[in-house]
């Protein structure tokens, strides 16, 4: 395949600008970034994207309902949850929804690239 299309939600810079600086260190695009759940939502219809990072903790839309959505519209999405420290349970009820693995706060670069790397074979 080509170059994968990432969408990153999150709904903070910081977090939004390591992952894009990792993704874009080892050959992935990104697609788009969003800053809560709903703009995320509304995003992945427009830019399809190959794969989703997505933040739990965010204003107006959290993660877990993001995700719902996003695989309401397409069974098909890769989503993969990220999650804080203390975050178990909402990571938990992610994976029962649909998505596809998780990564945890703060990242680890070799971890973030296997992990998008499984997500897309
Ligand atoms: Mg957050």
């Amino acid at each position: 395949m080509g170059i994968a299309k990432v969408l990153i939600v999150d709904d903070s810079r910081t977090s939004r600008r390591l992952l894009r600086e990792m993704l874009e260190r080892n050959g992935f695009e990104v697609a788009g970034e969003a800053s809560n759940g709903e703009e995320g939502w509304q995003m992945y219809g427009q830019v399809k994207p190959d794969l989703v990072t997505m933040d739990i903790t965010m204003p107006k839309m959290d993660g877990i309902e993001s995700l719902s959505l996003i695989l309401r519209d397409d069974s098909e999405a890769k989503i993969i949850m990220i999650t804080a420290a203390g975050q178990r349970e909402k990571m938990v009820e992610a994976i029962k929804r649909g998505a596809f693995d998780f990564l945890t706060k703060p990242f680890d670069e070799e971890k973030v690239i296997q992990t998008l790397k499984d997500a897309l074979n």
